[in-house]
């Protein structure tokens, strides 16, 4: 089974509890006003064959606390989702949390076929306009279902918790080429803020942000 990859990280930190495994879909039809993931569009030009990824991951596998896949929209993919889901319930007890920017009702089915496999959803499109106070969710429209005991014990304290300053934070990463990205749920302003600290200073950045004033990454 193949899937359409954009990234692979260990540790994530800032989307669910524990050291994580985050897994990024590529492709999304949706294209959310401010999303700043805009480089997760395009569906990916090459596949990647999902047990050669777990074998090359195998070693994160085991010592990630938690899984969080994200996109990317997962479900434009469900059936190497479903299998992704399935073999990484198999090689660790850990939970899996999964975005979507789909309204839940539209992925309900899919979401049957994968139980037990999934613990944790967090549904509906990012929207800018609407308020963002709860932790793990870039706009208060978002919902988090709790699928599974497991999902319940991990995530039920995150469910209607409000964000404050200690939630205010992101993973940094770069890559081979030099290229930073976040994993994490900004605060509308903190790319405009960092942009403006970099350009206040004679640098460049560009974004993958959608041409809004506000970005968000998931
Ligand atoms: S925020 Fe997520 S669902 Fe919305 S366009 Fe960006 S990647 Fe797609």
């Amino acid at each position: 089974m193949e899937m359409g990859l954009s990234r692979v990280h260990f540790p994530v930190t800032t989307l669910g509890p524990g050291q994580r495994l985050g897994i990024w879909f590529q492709g999304c039809h949706l294209q959310c006003q401010g999303c700043i993931s805009t480089d997760t569009w395009p569906k990916a030009k090459h596949l990647t064959d999902i047990d050669a990824l777990l074998d090359v991951i195998k070693d994160w596998i085991h010592l990630a606390e938690g899984i969080t896949i994200s996109g990317g929209e997962p479900f434009e993919q469900p059936q190497a989702l479903a299998y992704l889901v399935h073999q990484l319930k198999r090689l660790t007890p850990v939970d899996i949390l999964i975005y979507t920017g789909l309204p839940f009702a539209k992925i309900v089915n899919d979401v049957n076929v994968m139980a037990p496999n999934v613990d944790v959803i967090i549904s509906e499109p990012f929207v800018i306009n609407e308020a963002q106070t709860f932790t793990l969710r870039g706009s208060d429209n978002q919902n988090m279902h709790l699928l599974t005991p497991l999902g319940q014990a991990r995530f039920a304290d995150y469910q209607y918790q409000r964000m404050d300053d200690q939630h205010h934070a992101l993973d940094m990463m770069f890559d081979e080429k030099g290229v930073i990205w976040f994993a994490g749920i900004p605060k509308r302003d903190d790319f405009l803020t960092l942009q403006t600290l970099l350009e206040n200073q004679g640098h460049q950045l560009k974004t993958t942000a959608h041409k809004t004033k506000q970005h968000k990454r998931r």
